[in-house]
């Protein structure tokens, strides 16, 4: 359905990336394309998009990999690195294998940027991605290398985020 299909990549400080990728699935979903979105560091059970990615349908599946807490840089555990690479292997399978039409690694920028996963196998995954599949990688810091790699790039520029007056992630806008 999408012809070469192409890798997206969303980064930067600003808030928007995993909801433009919530969007691209919606979208997606209503053009009958199947979707898989998986989502690195997010172990999490309260995160909107379970239930809502759900309300799509079939066609859309959701992963969840990582633990259930927010970990920071250089924090990272033996056991971030082994879900890490899980959720890198589920990922690799579904590229390859053509599993969806849209794949989605939310999240996938900053496992590498947290050294949960080397970027490298994902370089090669995305040089050798079949047609057909579109591949969007999110989060920020991404590596100069997806940067290179990827076809379209849009980096997210924080103007002002109401973060900066204690407002943390709330349930339906940040989560
Ligand atoms: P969204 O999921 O709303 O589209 P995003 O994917 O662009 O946001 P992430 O980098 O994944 O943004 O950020 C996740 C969370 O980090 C946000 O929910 C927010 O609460 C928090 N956050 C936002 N800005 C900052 C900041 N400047 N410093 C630290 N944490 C922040
Ligand atoms: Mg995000």
């Amino acid at each position: 359905l999408l012809g070469k299909g192409y890798v997206q990549l969303y980064t930067g400080n600003g808030k928007g990336k995993t909801t433009a990728a919530l969007g691209l699935a919606l979208r997606a979903a209503g053009n009958g394309l199947s979707v898989l979105f998986l989502q690195f560091m997010k172990g999490a059970d309260d995160y909107g998009e379970i239930a809502g990615l759900a309300l799509l349908g079939a066609k859309v599946r959701h992963v969840q990999t990582g633990r259930d807490v927010l970990i920071r840089k250089g924090e990272a555990t033996e056991e971030d690195m082994r879900l890490a690479r899980e959720g890198w292997a589920r990922a690799e399978r579904a590229i390859r294998e053509k599993e969806a039409d849209l794949v989605v690694l939310d999240e996938i920028n900053c496992a590498v940027d947290f050294g949960l996963l080397p970027a490298g196998p994902v370089l090669a995954a995305l040089a050798s991605k079949p047609d057909g599949v579109e591949v969007v990688l999110t989060g920020r810091n991404a590596p100069g290398a997806f940067v290179e790699a990827a076809d379209l790039v849009t980096e997210m520029r924080e103007v002002k985020h109401y973060y900066a007056k204690g407002v943390s992630a709330r349930a339906g806008i940040e989560r």
